[in-house]
């Protein structure tokens, strides 16, 4: 699967930065405990020099007893070490660099020079929010989902159906089940659905959400331009795909095979979809054909949202 240049390059900047910071962090703390413990800086610094001494005379010949003598000293220098940091509460590591990916230590590539997986995911990340930039989560969360605001009779069911979906969201992991929201317009479908897509990426899952029309141009696009198309792959790939208000979409013979292609594949892959949308069974059968629909309808555990809208005041 490829993943555009420019969201590698992307990554490649912020491991760079992430090291930075990283090296700055562990050269201030490393700072802070030598202006701490002076004798500590003393025994790093013999530590560094008997290194290199060694080195150089194991290069010339007849010098295994000098080796073991200074050897013998770090040894001594290091039981020391070890000493001063019990003494001060301090473990070995916190002289040493924290990098966030002890794989590649922020450089990209792991020991075998192979591109790191870190990358691919920090690359993938990038390509999601592009995708996802135009649907602020703010303004939708469950914090802010009232289900106060339903009449009497609605209520009961709209609590079921919120509390189904926290749930969901907190329990959320790449087998979870697909959902299916329908109902109509402004009952709260899109606002649970940002809701989950805001919560599973706080826990760190890659999630595409969105229109299904802007998702389908973008793929399009990508597919007629011949580019570096990338879009598609994601889609089919992410750990949770939603799709919004599915029927709004115009539909060419391409779109609708995309369309069954995602579908498909998130369902033979296990990867779970969250589809919303206004129309009735009869109408999506109507506008997209038995072959999706019975897929759809066969593998998602469906909600019937029910209410008034609630976005009117
Ligand atoms: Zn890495």
């Amino acid at each position: 699967m490829g993943v555009q240049s420019k969201f590698y390059k992307s990554a490649f900047k912020t491991l760079q930065e992430r090291k930075q910071i990283s090296e700055d962090k562990a050269i201030a703390k490393k700072n802070k405990i030598y202006k701490d413990i002076p004798e500590l800086l003393e025994i790093d610094n013999q530590l560094s020099k008997n290194m290199v001494i060694v080195a150089r005379y194991a290069l010339s010949e007849g010098s295994k007893q000098k080796i073991e003598e200074i050897s013998k000293i770090s040894l001594e220098l290091s039981n020391r070490k070890r000493q001063l940091l019990c003494m001060n509460n301090i473990n070995e590591s916190d002289l040493k660099v924290q990098y966030f990916c002890n794989n590649c230590s922020d450089t990209g590539y792991d020991k075998n020079g192979k591109v790191c997986s870190c990358v691919k995911s920090l690359a993938k990340q990038f390509a999601f929010k592009e995708l996802n930039s135009s649907t602020p989560l703010n303004n939708c969360t469950f914090e802010n989902f009232d289900c106060n605001r339903y009449s009497d009779d609605n209520r009961e069911v709209m609590t079921t159906i919120f509390d189904f979906c926290k749930n969901y969201a907190d329990e959320f992991n790449e087998n979870s089940q697909s959902l299916l929201f329908m109902g109509g317009t402004g009952l709260g479908k899109t606002h649970l659905s940002l809701s989950i897509a805001g919560k599973v990426i706080e826990k760190g899952y890659g999630v595409i959400y969105g229109p299904l029309s802007k998702i389908l141009a973008k793929i399009e696009k990508e597919h007629f331009s011949q580019s570096d198309s990338t879009t598609l792959d994601n889609i089919c790939d992410c750990d949770l795909l939603i799709i919004d208000d599915l029927g709004t979409e115009f539909l060419t013979s391409f779109t609708t095979s995309v369309l069954y292609d995602i579908i498909n594949t998130r369902i033979l892959n296990s990867k779970p979809i969250i589809i919303s949308t206004n129309l009735s069974v009869e109408e999506l059968e109507k506008q997209y054909g038995q072959r999706i629909i019975s897929r759809i309808f066969g593998c998602y555990k469906g909600f019937v949202f029910r209410g008034e809208d609630i976005r009117l005041d």
